[in-house]
């Protein structure tokens, strides 16, 4: 037994599934969860001594390479301080105005702990603002775990067969109203039915969480008018987008302006992070400047912030870390596509700057369902073949993968080829 099947074997027996966020368990893919001991710059290591190339980054943060040497330094600067004061600090206010200076939309903001925090407290706001009950969300999409979002969601949703949990009350389902992602037609026909009631339509800009998929030309641009048409707010949950396919997000990249925008992942530096930010005028009915509740007793942590800060003053002042990325992704990306060919397979490859999904189908994949088309048990045998050869991959069909600039061109040549090795191995059976 290895050290981590020893690990998992007792957790199973501790934590529910033996993991405490569900995708981990590697259930979509077969075989036993790896469990990590260390981590530096494009590299992981295991509790059994061996190293792993990163293409995940803990799902986006670490985008400049684990244990990166500013952000290290920063929270062993800031710990001997304290670790929290439940009180305001200099540091929030660095990063509130670093936020706001970043994300093109973002007037005012507030900090809280996760992604998911991050998202219920912009829907309660968008509902405290118009004083509407329903919301819009994709198929496909994924907003962390708070209730009114695990309808139809993606990610680890969808990874584990629970696309509608139980304990979410019927109420709340029926306040989420639900439409394919690129789908504007639907969209509308959902605003024309519920006229007057749809507080929000909230969006991944670029999803990951059904695999990385991208919006079609326009369709930001539609959904922008017809929330403005209708009097519903555009929040833009940029947990996974935001700071990584530009430095103001995918609401840079695409020239869009969303009334709302939840951030996660990179805010934070690795560390538990989340922020929701937007229009003053909205912003402003957050409490205690206005009546809609929210609060956190570890919110604006100093060790965060620290560590928030660091990565995203990197980012702020670095902008070659971008064009990095770009060229990073397509050399990546040109060499999957290559090896797709050589194997014969017309595989559909989504793409844009940083992340981006092999879906093992031939279908082009705009929405949800046609990224279910994907064949899973090839996918897992591909997932095992990879991680054989060193190369950790998302362990669901249903995730992007998330460079980070640690990745030399070395790496890359080695990822392509173990991709191909991986295709070949996973077709055989
Ligand atoms: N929104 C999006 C787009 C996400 O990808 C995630 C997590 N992957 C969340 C929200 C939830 O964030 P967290 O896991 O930090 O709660």
């Amino acid at each position: 037994m290895t050290t981590s099947e020893q690990l998992f074997e007792k957790a199973k027996t501790l934590i529910p599934g033996g993991v405490n966020s569900p995708v981990r368990a590697f259930r979509a893919v077969g075989g036993n969860p790896i469990f990590i001991k260390s981590a530096k710059g494009p590299y992981l290591y295991d509790e059994d001594g061996r190293q792993y190339i990163e293409l995940i980054n803990s799902w986006g943060p670490m985008i400049l390479g684990h244990a990166f040497e500013p952000v290290e330094k920063a929270v062993r600067d800031a710990v001997q301080y304290s670790f929290s004061f439940g009180a305001p600090t200099r540091k929030e206010v660095e990063m509130a105005e670093l936020i706001v200076d970043m994300v093109p939309s973002v007037e005012k903001v507030r900090m809280v702990n996760s992604g998911t925090e991050a998202t219920m407290a912009a829907i309660r706001v968008a509902r405290g603002y118009t004083g509407r009950d329903k919301i819009i969300k994709f198929e496909g999409c994924y907003h962390g775990h708070g209730d009114s979002f695990l309808i139809a969601a993606g990610s680890g949703a969808v990874t584990m067969g629970v696309p509608d949990s139980p304990g979410v009350t019927k109420a709340t389902a029926a306040d989420t109203l639900t439409a394919p992602f690129n789908d504007l037609a639907a969209v509308e026909k959902l605003l024309i039915n519920n006229q007057s009631q749809v507080a929000a339509i909230i969006l991944e800009p670029v999803v990951g969480n059904m695999g990385c998929v991208l919006p079609e030309p326009g369709f930001l641009e539609g959904v922008r008018s017809l929330c403005d048409q209708y009097g519903a707010l555009l929040i833009f949950d940029e947990v996974m987008t935001g700071f990584r396919l530009a430095k103001g997000g995918a609401q840079e990249r695409f020239g869009i302006t969303p009334d709302l925008t939840t951030m996660g992942k990179i805010i934070g530096g690795g560390m538990p992070v989340g922020a929701y930010g937007g229009r003053a005028d909205i912003m402003n009915v957050v409490s205690p400047a206005g009546p809609v509740y929210q609060a956190g007793t570890l919110s604006g942590n100093p060790i965060a912030m620290s560590a928030g800060l660091a990565m995203l003053r990197h980012l702020q002042e670095h902008p070659e870390v971008y064009t990095r990325l770009e060229e990073i992704g397509t050399k990546l990306v040109d060499g999957f596509r290559a090896g797709l060919a050589k194997t014969g397979l017309t595989y559909t490859i989504n793409h844009i700057g940083s992340m981006f999904t092999l879906f093992m189908t031939d279908r082009a994949v705009t929405n949800f369902s046609e990224a279910k088309t994907s064949d899973l048990a090839l996918f897992g045998r591909y997932f095992q073949a990879m991680l054989k050869r060193g190369v950790y991959l998302a362990p669901s069909q249903f995730e992007s993968l998330f460079l980070s600039v640690a990745l030399s061109d070395d790496l890359v040549s080695q990822i392509i080829q173990a991709n191909e090795e991986s295709l070949q191995e996973a077709l055989a059976g």
